[in-house]
Formats: structure tokens, sequence, C-alpha cells
């Protein structure tokens, strides 16, 4: 009977609702033209028996009140009779559906006209001892019979005057049954708007939530918004937000989802099949709604409320506000994965670039050292080396004062793991009895590692090793930016050690293994130009000649390593011993004067003289120069030397000259 009606309608109905004091005839038509229909009738019992009842009150004194009145429902129900009791009086039993055709109200109904039936006409028994008459009710537009209004009196005393005043109490008690249905009719009116007007509320809450939701980009404030509008919007309502990412949020009510807490099993569900759960316990109603986007479910947003708070409208619309919530995260994810990835390239690009600019290997890895420590955020960074002539590890750059120089076998600790497997590490807490021993984790007291292997080809050429003095410091996001940045440095490690071994080639004579003379060379005019002193030693072996002649070449080529390897070991670290030319060898003793010089040669002759195998001999020319000198320069040491050698030969060999 509620037909949808137009916003000027609903207004006038409010108006008229809320303003008793407006008469009939100041109904709007259009109310007035509202009417009961043949569909409406199987539920107007209600409206009737209230209307029925009006009509009683307001008719206090009516003639009948002490006879037998009562409204019939056309399908012959007994809507409300007054007038008797069915104890007092037997004969007024019924008006079912059984007898109404043999009374004034059957043929009232069936005749739409108001019916007088004699006493003697009624067929059923009972009614023997009543006239009764009867007179339709008609809906005021359709003309349809919505009821009968009827009544006993005893027999032969109905008058055509009671007809009359039954058809007046008939009008009657239409007004009050129309006064029912207009407010009925207005009230459901009014329901209708006041959900509409809450749905239209909730349609622009939720609209502007989505605004606020995509004007953020940033995770922590999407995650804030949907709890703020939500206090905002229910503030009965306990909300939790779990995640199910390793996100670790400010906010107090972003938790990690715990999957193995029973209390979780609501959420576990809502998170498992993506879809909204409910429960109500002991007065309380629980809501877990999926926070999912396009990739998959993020979280669960949980809400507790006293039960019977919710409707089902409400429900559709926190799970649109959980959708949006949804993809607003999975936007600001995104974005910040956006943005940690280009953060992170820009960072391999400066990195890799900063690797490549030197190509010394200390100052490689100690630069490299200095960035994962800011990157990471770490404490204590270590960066090894693999030797695989010994097989050791080798620390090439370290901020912990006890590991700097040391080495380590190939079986131990966390490189010992990450050359077996050439994979890297991520270690959570140390404390936990790990069962691989580290000097680093234990040194610093760290707890959390991040450890990955330097690799070249599928070999593990080194390893590179980051603690933190607290547990669960690396995130996994970490662990993947170490695994790029490694095989950079892999590769940078690489290159300064190449580099390395290129330039010591260069610079060494191949087969003494002392240094090649343009290095000597290089080496003196560098020290000319800082030391105030220093001294050559020129060694020229005897007869060498004889030797190849009598021994042959290979042995002679021997003898050469036999004197290189004395000379090596009979000198300074700081002194630079190289291969002059042929079987010539030169020392550069820096800021050494000529008596401690001479010592250094007679070592060196006397130890050839004893040590080689075939015997074999040498002369040593000596020459010095000082920063008073008229002219220094690496041409005339060497030529001072030269002519002392050459003095040392004139006087039979085996003998030192100090130019
Ligand atoms: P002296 O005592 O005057 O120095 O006599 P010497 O025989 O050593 O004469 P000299 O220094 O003129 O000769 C150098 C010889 O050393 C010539 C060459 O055959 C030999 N020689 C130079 N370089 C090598 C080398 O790399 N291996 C070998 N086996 N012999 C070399
Ligand atoms: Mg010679
Ligand atoms: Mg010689």
């Amino acid at each position: 009977m509620v037909n949808k009606r137009k916003t000027q309608q609903q207004l006038d109905a409010q108006e008229d609702y809320e303003n008793p004091s407006r008469t009939r005839q100041q109904l709007p038509s259009w109310l007035q033209k509202q009417d009961l229909t043949e569909a409406d009738l199987p539920y107007i019992h209600l409206m009737l028996a209230s209307s029925f009842t009006d009509w009683l009150e307001e008719v206090d004194g009516f003639p009948w009140l002490s006879g037998h009145v009562a409204l019939l429902h056309p399908d012959g129900t007994r809507i409300s009779a007054v007038g008797h009791t069915e104890e007092s009086d037997p004969y007024f039993v019924s008006w079912d559906a059984n007898d109404i055709g043999h009374t004034a109200a059957g043929i009232a109904l069936e005749t739409c006209r108001p019916t007088l039936t004699r006493a003697e006409e009624h067929l059923v028994a009972k009614l023997k001892a009543f006239d009764s008459i009867a007179v339709p009710i008609f809906t005021r537009t359709t003309g349809i019979p919505c009821a009968i209004v009827a009544c006993l009196l005893p027999a032969g005393t109905a008058q055509a005057g009671d007809l009359k005043l039954l058809q007046a109490a008939a009008l009657h008690i239409r007004s009050c049954i129309y006064r029912h249905f207009e407010n009925l009719f207005v009230g459901g009116l009014l329901r209708e708007r006041k959900l509409s007007k809450k749905e239209e509320s909730r349609r622009d809450i939720l609209f502007e939530v989505l605004r606020r939701l995509n004007d953020h980009i940033d995770v922590e404030n999407v995650l804030s918004e949907v709890l703020d509008s939500l206090e905002e919007l229910y503030p009965i309502c306990k909300a939790d937000l779990f995640l199910s990412q390793d996100y670790n949020s400010p906010n107090e009510k972003v938790k990690p989802l715990a999957f193995h807490l029973n209390d979780m099993d609501l959420c576990k569900s809502a998170f498992l099949d993506g879809r909204i759960r409910e429960e109500r316990v002991a007065g309380r109603h629980q809501l877990a709604l999926p926070l999912s986007g396009k990739q998959g479910v993020y979280g669960v947003l949980r809400l507790d409320l006293p039960e019977n708070e919710f409707d089902e409208a409400d429900i559709s619309f926190l799970t649109m506000l959980a959708g949006a919530a949804g993809a607003a995260f999975e936007k600001a994810k995104l974005h910040e994965q956006a943005n940690v990835m280009v953060g992170e390239l820009r960072l391999i690009n400066e990195l890799t670039h900063r690797l490549n600019s030197s190509l010394k290997l200390s100052d490689t890895m100690q630069f490299a050292s200095a960035e994962l420590l800011s990157i990471f955020k770490s404490d204590f960074c270590c960066i090894l080396q693999f030797d695989p002539l010994v097989q050791e590890f080798i620390v090439m750059s370290a901020n912990v004062a006890e590991m700097i120089g040391e080495t380590y076998s190939k079986d131990y600790g966390f490189c010992g793991v990450m050359w077996a497997t050439k994979e890297p590490i991520i270690l959570s807490d140390y404390c936990s009895a790990t069962p691989v021993a580290s000097q680093l984790m234990d040194v610093t007291a760290s707890r959390s590692l991040l450890a990955s292997p330097l690799l070249l080809n599928g070999d593990v050429i080194g390893a590179v090793m980051i603690a933190k003095n607290e547990a669960n410091h690396f995130s996994y996001d970490n662990y993947k930016l170490l695994q790029v940045l490694s095989a950079h440095l892999g590769l940078a490690m690489s290159n300064a050690t190449l580099h390395a071994e290129v330039r010591r080639m260069v610079i060494t004579d191949n087969l003494t293994g002392l240094y090649a003379r343009h290095y000597l060379n290089e080496r003196i005019g560098r020290k000319q130009l800082r030391d105030t002193s220093g001294s050559l030693i020129v060694v020229d072996i005897d007869h060498f000649k004889k030797i190849n002649d009598t021994y042959g070449h290979q042995v002679g080529d021997d003898i050469l390593i036999q004197v290189s390897g004395i000379i090596r070991t009979s000198i300074r670290d700081s002194d630079i011993a190289a291969r002059w030319g042929g079987e010539e060898l030169a020392i550069y003793l820096p800021l050494l004067g000529l008596d401690q010089t001479e010592r250094v040669a007679e070592r060196i002759r006397h130890r050839v003289e004893s040590e080689t195998n075939p015997q074999v001999t040498v002369s040593c020319g000596i020459s010095e120069w000082a920063i008073a000198d008229d002219k220094v320069s690496v041409e005339s040491l060497f030529y001072k030397a030269d002519m002392a050698l050459y003095e040392a030969k004139h006087h039979g060999r085996n003998c030192i000259v100090v130019g």
C-alpha cells in the first residue's frame, strides 16, 4: 500500500504528521487520493481493530452500546465486538464465515447495501433470537468494501431508523479507519524518508572517506584515516586493524595479524577467504572485514560493539569502507614500494659509480663498508675477501678493531655457511642459541645479522656482513637490497683485485719477484722529492757468464733467484729491491747513511758467498744522495753506484766499494 511518492509529497506528509492541528480539509489532495486497495485487505485487521476502538471511544453513549455491535473484515473475520461477552451471550458466539452468508452482514457484503434481516429469516438456530442489521464500509476512492459493521437486535425490534443509525456509525468508523490509514501511510513515508536520509548520509560519508583515502599516498595516513573515520562514524565501536605484512605502525590500533592466537579465528577466516565474518557472543557483535585490494588481502579490520547496534545497511556500508580502505592501502603500498625501488636504484647507481671510481681495493672496500653501515642503519660492517690459494677469508675492511687483518678458514662462521651455500643470510636474533659461531657477533655483542656472499661467475670471492646490536633489525627488503648491492660489490672487489694484480705484474720482475727497474726509478724519483737523503746499492754477480757457461742458463736463472731471495731477506720493508737489468740487482734504502748501507751490502755479500749453490759471489757499488747536493737525480745516483761497482770489479770482485 505504500508507494514511492515525490519528495514534495513526502514533505507534505511529514508536515501533516507533525502538525496534528491541521484539519482534514487541509489534508493535501495527494494524501486524500491515497487509498486501500484489494491487495491491502489481508493486512488491515489490526488497523480495523484500532479504528473500531477509536470509534467506541468517540461515540461514548451510542444507543447500541448495550446491544451487540461488531466490526467484520470482508473475509468474515470478526475484528471486534462490543456489548457482549462470549460467556454472557451464548447467541453472539460467532460471525464466522459459515454463518455470515445467513446474516445481514453476509448479505450486505454480497449486495454492497445496508441490510436488515429479520430473526425468522436467520437459518442458524442461535440467531433466530435476533434481528440483524449490517452496513458495508467502502474504501473512499476505489469503492470496495473494506469492512462491515453489524448489529444484533432482539427479534422483531429492528427498525428502518436503526439501519440509518448504523449507516451513520459506519461513516464514522470509516473516518476512523482513514485516520489510521493516513497515519500509517505518512508514518511509512517518514520511516522510508528517515532510512533514505540515513542511507544518503552514509553515502556522503563514504564518498568523503574515499576522497580522503585517495588523497593519501602513504600507508600510515591511509591506516589512520580508516580508523579515524570509523571512530567518527561509530563511536561505540571498538576498531582494531590487523595487518599481515611485516609493517610496524606507530598507530597502536594497528597490530600484526597473529595466526597462532586463538582469539584471532574470526580474523583469520576473514583474511583467508577474503569475506566478511560475523560472530555474536555474550551480547557482543564482532565483525571481521577483510582489507583487500586487487592483488590480495592485506589485513583485517576487526570491529567489536554491543549486539543489535548494526543493521544490514551498516554492514554493507562497512564492507564498502573496508573495500575502499583495502584499495587505498594497496595503492599507497605500491606507491611506497615504487618510491623504495626508485631510491634503491638511485642508491645502487651512486654506489656502483663510486665503487668503480677507485681501483684501489682497500679504498673501495672502506667506502663500501661506510655506505652499507649508513644504508642499513647498522652498527658494524665487515667485508672479507676469499683467497683461493690458502682457502681462507681475509678481512679487507671492518669497523671492529679485533677483526682487522684477521683470516678465517672457509669452514668458519657465517662466512663458512655462505661459502658452502652461496646464499645470503638474515638472522633476527643471534642470542637465540644459533649453532653458528661468529667472531663478529660475539665481539660486538650484536643480535641482528645481514650477510651476503660476494659472487663472481658463481664462485665465492668474498663476503659482506652487517650487524646491529638490537634484535629483528633487518627486514626482508634489506635482505633483497643487500643481495643486489653484493653483486656490485663483488664486481668492484674483483675489478680492484684484477687491477692490483695487473699492476703487481707490471712493476714486478717475473724471474726474481723483485720490482722492475722502471718502478725502482719511479720510487726513487718520488723519494727524492720528499726525503732528505737515501742510498743505493748496486749488486752484480761475479763471473756470471761463467756460471751460465758451466751450468747452463737454467742454473744461471736459479742463482739469480737465490741472490734475489738473499737480498729480499736482508733489507727492511721500507727498502726497495729491484732487478736493475741482466744479473745486476739494485736496492734503494731511504734515509739510510753510508755506514749502515755498507753494513747491509756486506751482509748481502757475505750471505751470497756462503748461501748460494752453486756458489757465487757478488760485487757491490754504493752511492748516496742528500738534499744538500748540487744535483739530485736518479741517474746520478745510479751513475755513482755504477762507478763504485766498476771499482769493486776492478779490485778483484766479491767486495764493496762506496762511491
Ligand atoms: P763480471 O764479474 O765482470 O760481472 O763478469 P760477468 O760474467 O758477470 O760479466 P757480465 O756482467 O758482462 O755478463 C753478464 C752475463 O749475465 C751475460 C748474460 O749471459 C748473463 N745474464 C744476463 N741476464 C741473465 C739471465 O736472466 N739469466 C741468465 N742465466 N743469465 C743472464
Ligand atoms: Mg753485469
Ligand atoms: Mg757480472
